[in-house]
């Protein structure tokens, strides 16, 4: 196992990477920005090293910097958590060619994942069923283009294949806003994500975001922990994300999940991945790959008793996975909510000083924050400052304890999106399960 490790990341999630290390004995860095002194687990690490200014650009984002951080403290292995440069194969590549353990796949398979033409070929060539659309670039043959829509089927997605975030997709319902509408995709592509590459699929109308989690080893052992229900979205970002997903029989799981482990096999992938799939009138469809821990996988922990941070330090370190297949089990359901710094109403962002912070307890419920009393969250990143994971013996109860501790939790002095979260734990839809992608935003009034 590693000596020491840098934690390339900042928040709840660097606090969570940071208990996995103390946990297995490994001792940390913090590398930080510098309004990001007082973040928590920048007191709590063995080490911290100021890498920059607050623009994410010149510290989180900041390859250089961070491998010197590294290099100053002697640390062994990278681990970059989750958005910033997890999935950006140039860092991987770069934290190798250093000389330290990036934890994550390989460069070349973050490369071809990270690009959703390349991914979606890689996917359908290992079996996967993926999104109706043969997954080629746009050109600007405007005949082709509209034949290709014709074909596809109205409505069709046009989407960037440097996307992420929710971000890069444009749904076209007629033949007369097609073309129009690739050029608009196509430049803000290119002003987003420096690629204006795009390509089409079938725009599906009621889909569920249903997504697996897998574990590769480099011994050759792949498992999957099942699968998360990620369909509470707004402008395509997870709301909350719950598992098992809602009406998935085991027939169903051990049939995807298999595909998922066959296809990390073919390609050979290592570490923890996420195959994220939409899932209509009872068939998967495949949207991307995200080759990192994330945010939600949490939900998957609490089912299956798995450290999924704490796997990717093994397997990152050389060792097995603690697990085969046929050992996993699943006990329970599990629900998080994420907790942002915004106005329920508005969803405006809402930085500011925590100035009074009580979080909940209880049986099943886990809380993953970096809070605390007197915290001022920054106004320069994403505003998530926290997620709840409530577990109970079946939905239902889950649900329960989640309402429970979303009444007890108290965050005073900004904003929060607890009001909406404890709507959503007493809504009718939400307690029926299995609502599509849309289901938020329509209760939410936005389309
Ligand atoms: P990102 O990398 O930006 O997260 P994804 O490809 O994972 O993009 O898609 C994010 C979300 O966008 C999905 O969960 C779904 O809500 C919507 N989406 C993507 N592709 C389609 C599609 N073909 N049909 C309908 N909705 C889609």
């Amino acid at each position: 196992m590693f000596d020491k490790i840098v934690i390339a990341n900042r928040g709840e999630i660097a606090l969570r990477i940071l208990r996995a290390c103390r946990e297995l004995g490994i001792k940390t860095v913090a590398v930080h920005s510098d309004v990001d002194r007082d973040l928590k687990h920048v007191r709590l690490a063995d080490e911290a090293v100021c890498i920059g200014p607050a623009a994410s650009a010149e510290s989180y984002l900041n390859i250089p910097a961070i491998i010197s951080a590294a290099e100053v403290t002697d640390a062994e292995a990278i681990h970059p958590g989750y958005g910033f440069l997890s999935e950006n194969a140039d860092f991987s590549e770069k934290v190798a060619q250093s000389g330290f353990t990036f934890i994550g796949p390989k460069a070349e398979t973050i490369r071809i994942m990270g690009d959703k033409i390349s991914a979606k070929k890689t996917m359908q060539e290992a079996g996967i069923p993926c999104v109706p659309g043969n997954g080629n670039p746009i050109g600007n043959d405007a005949k082709e283009n509209l034949r290709m829509a014709a074909d596809i089927g109205y409505p069709v997605i046009i989407k960037a294949a440097g996307g992420g975030g929710g971000r890069g997709m444009r749904t076209v319902h007629t033949e007369a806003a097609l073309l129009n509408s690739i050029n608009l995709t196509k430049a803000e592509a290119g002003a987003a994500f420096g690629n204006s590459t795009v390509y089409m699929e079938k725009f599906l109308e009621d889909p569920r975001h249903i997504e697996f989690q897998i574990l590769a080893d480099s011994h050759g052992n792949v498992i999957h922990l099942g699968e998360r229900d990620c369909s509470m979205q707004r402008r395509h970002q997870k709301v909350i994300e719950e598992a098992p997903a809602p009406g998935i029989t085991h027939e169903e799981r051990e049939r995807m999940g298999k595909l998922c482990t066959d296809a990390c096999k073919d390609i050979g992938y290592l570490g923890a991945g996420t195959f994220e799939f939409l899932y209509e009138k009872g068939k998967f469809f495949f949207i991307e790959m995200n080759t990192r821990v994330q945010v939600e996988h949490p939900v998957t922990e609490m089912i299956t008793g798995f450290d999924i941070v704490k796997e990717q330090l093994r397997i990152a370190a050389g060792l097995p996975l603690l697990k085969t297949q046929n050992e996993i089990s699943f006990t329970g359901h599990a629900i998080e909510c994420r907790l942002n710094a915004e106005d329920p109403d508005t969803f405006m962002p809402c930085p500011g000083v925590i100035n009074q912070f009580h979080m909940p307890g209880g049986p099943g419920i886990r809380c993953e924050t970096h809070i605390y009393n007197g915290y001022k969250v920054p106004p320069y990143y994403d505003s998530m400052i926290g997620k709840l994971i409530a577990h109970g013996e079946d939905r239902k109860s889950a649900i329960a304890r989640m309402q429970t501790a979303l009444m007890e939790m108290i965050i005073e002095g900004i904003k929060t999106n607890i009001p909406l979260q404890s709507r959503l734990m007493t809504d009718n839809g939400f307690a029926l399960g299995g609502q599509n992608i849309h289901y938020l935003e329509k209760k939410l009034g936005i389309n």
